[in-house]
């Protein structure tokens, strides 16, 4: 027995080379800090307000309304109700033929369609380049796709009339981006609207980007889980609507996002047969298949916005409204406060400028850790406040550059954010008393 379980050890490492360097994962540690710790949650990216009825009618009819069938399998690339109603969708949105077939696939959220992007159309010493702050996953899983991520800041230039800073306000410098292309470029990552400032990009900045991209003969895979919600009127532009670019680009969606279900887990990606064939091997190949119940719920909340479209009874059209006076109103208690924040034209997110309220956390002066990490878990540990620090959406390298901000989630009830707002608000009078 004892020689058995002396050669059954393993003394080889276990772990694939790939994995190297990307191991360690901050959101394991805030999820759980935030579970642990906090009165008021405006941390990760989810709503806890209910999602729309007509959905949820939707599920429950799809589960228990007589068609057994639904409790199978059903096809691969995408439940054909759902890549149906997003073909015609996508047709209206950018203006050209859509095939279901062919041009749609539906994956297990936004997670897995970028999963199978990355491993798709990225190869061993391709470069690709990220936009920071940036959604965190990109960087690993264009590491574990053998690819190397090159980095180029959004640059902050703070107005100069004492107004509030804008998402817009935070700026690509176009030679910066041009020099970031070179023959080794396989593929750009643009998030738009962008998690975590909100900013959404106009169609000046999108046109530099599809230059550069025609140029360079680059991809473009576009994560536009946040497309319906913008603000003050402004327009969600589809890169893959530029010229030259539908056949270059792949774009991401999410109907966790859209139609404020995130645990249920279905995402899209629409783009040119040509590149999505390649992302189909990887799905087949791996995840296969998603959950069918929840696919032909959300092709049926889809063939309702389709009807509704651009009525004022479209949820889409009725959830931007309420998060922009969601959004509205933190920016208001936020700015009362001292903490700053950044107005987001997009998204459900807003960062915020902690520099008055350093004093209260002591940072750890031999630490690498950035400093808003410690303010985030200083925070929800000692006030019950949950946000996450900004700098977890930089590259290792920019980390600490980016140590004076967090970012809230504002898609919560309002007792939620009254919650937050109380905090923020007792916190501040016990610094001035
Ligand atoms: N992209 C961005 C920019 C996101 O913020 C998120 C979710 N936080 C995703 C993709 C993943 O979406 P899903 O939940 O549909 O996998």
């Amino acid at each position: 027995f004892l020689s058995l379980s002396l050669q059954a050890k393993m003394s080889r490492p276990v772990q694939a080379q790939r994995l190297e360097g990307i191991d360690k994962n901050f959101w394991v540690d805030f999820v759980k800090l935030a579970a642990t710790y906090s009165k008021a949650n405006l941390g990760q990216g989810f709503p806890d307000f209910p999602a729309p009825d007509f959905l949820t009618e939707a599920f429950t009819r799809a589960l228990s309304g007589g068609n057994h069938m639904l409790h199978q399998y059903t096809r691969a690339f995408g439940h054909p109700p759902l890549v149906k109603v997003l073909a015609q969708f996508f047709e209206k949105l950018l203006g050209r033929d859509v095939d279901p077939m062919t041009n749609v696939m539906v994956t297990v959220g936004a997670y897995q369609a970028l999963f199978c992007c990355f491993q798709a159309l990225v190869d061993e010493g391709d470069e690709v380049i990220i936009i920071e702050p940036f959604f965190d996953c990109y960087e690993p899983m264009v590491k574990m796709a053998g690819g190397t991520p090159v980095f180029v800041p959004l640059r902050p230039n703070p107005p100069k009339d004492g107004k509030l800073m804008s998402s817009a306000d935070w700026r690509l410098d176009p030679a910066e981006l041009a020099s970031k292309f070179s023959e080794r470029t396989k593929a750009i990552v643009l998030n738009s609207p962008n998690n975590p400032l909100g900013k959404v990009f106009s169609r000046g900045e999108l046109g530099l980007i599809a230059e550069l991209c025609v140029k360079h003969d680059v991809l473009c895979i576009s994560d536009e889980v946040y497309e319906w919600l913008v603000y003050d009127g402004k327009q969600h532009v589809r890169i893959a609507s530029l010229q030259g670019m539908w056949d270059r680009t792949v774009t991401v969606g999410s109907a966790g996002k859209t139609f404020s279900v995130t645990g249920w887990k279905v995402g899209w990606v629409v783009g040119p047969d040509r590149l999505l064939q390649h992302l189909r091997t990887v799905h087949q190949n791996s995840v296969y298949h998603c959950a069918t119940i929840a696919q032909e719920a959300v092709a049926q909340g889809f063939q309702r916005e389709l009807m509704l479209y651009g009525k004022p009874e479209s949820y889409f059209v009725q959830l931007c409204k309420e998060l922009q006076q969601k959004r509205d109103w933190l920016v208001q208690s936020l700015d009362g406060v001292g903490m700053k924040p950044i107005v987001p034209e997009g998204t459900y997110f807003l960062v915020a400028d902690i520099s008055q309220f350093k004093s209260d956390v002591p940072g750890v002066p031999s630490s690498d850790e950035p400093y808003d990490y410690r303010f985030a878990e200083w925070m929800v540990k000692n006030k019950g406040l949950a946000a996450i620090p900004l700098s977890a959406f930089y590259s290792k390298a920019h980390k600490k550059n980016y140590g004076n901000f967090i970012r809230f989630c504002f898609a919560k009830e309002e007792a939620t954010l009254k919650a937050a707002s109380d905090i923020l608000q007792k916190w501040k009078q016990e610094k001035t008393s």
